[in-house]
């Protein structure tokens, strides 16, 4: 089925975070790990979030209506970037957590990690956050073309034990070659719809 993603809004503030009643999922990870290009990859466009030429600057919430089942794939700020100031990196720290805090819209978030690292300190604070509030983790290993069939077993065998998930359940996703894709389609369809 031909699906398509639509940004409808970009948020700044937490008084910008009234939603309406869609289910939503988010999507987060260190600044540059392929976050703009897996969206591009899933709407089968270039252009649709912006992959970076100034790593770090996408500072805004922005929510992707996907059509035609209707329900948001809520992009989050990437974290982790060094040449942000302390004052603006808790700022935004608090509009993420405040989101992703008692939100009954939120179905999943989608974790991406660099295959190439090995689990790194603020991946693992999220993980350990989310799994405090129970939210559903969906781990994805981002730029898996790059890697050796070795070197991605050796990610997958670190990872599964601190995502607590079965290695089925752990996507391989590159957005250069299309792996992976269909895989997070699916999921994320199966989780939007309920
Ligand atoms: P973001 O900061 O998380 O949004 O990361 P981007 O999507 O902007 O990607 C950061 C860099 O990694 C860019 O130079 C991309 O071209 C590159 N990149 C992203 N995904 C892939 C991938 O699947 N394979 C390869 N080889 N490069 C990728």
């Amino acid at each position: 089925m031909k699906r398509e993603l639509k940004l409808i809004k970009t948020i700044y503030t937490l008084e910008q975070l009234k939603c309406e009643p869609l289910s939503q999922i988010a999507i987060a990870g260190r600044s540059n790990v392929g976050k703009s290009s897996l969206i591009n990859c899933l709407a089968g466009q270039k252009k649709l979030a912006k992959t970076s030429s100034s790593p770090g600057k996408t500072r805004s919430l922005n929510f992707y209506l996907i059509l035609p089942e209707k329900f948001y794939l809520v992009d989050l700020p990437g974290y982790g970037y060094a040449k942000c100031s302390k004052k603006e990196r808790e700022k935004w720290a608090n509009l993420i957590y405040h989101y992703l805090n008692n939100n009954p819209y939120l179905k999943a978030i989608i974790i991406l990690l660099d295959s190439r690292l090995s689990p790194q300190k603020l991946d693992l604070e999220l993980i350990s956050f989310l799994e405090q509030e129970n939210i559903k983790i969906v781990p994805v290993l981002t730029k898996i073309d790059k890697c050796t069939q070795k070197e991605i077993s050796r990610q997958v065998k670190n990872w599964l034990p601190i995502l607590n998930t079965d290695p089925k359940d752990l996507i391989l996703f590159s957005s250069k070659t299309g792996k992976g894709k269909n895989k997070l389609w699916q999921k994320l369809i199966d989780l939007g719809k309920n």
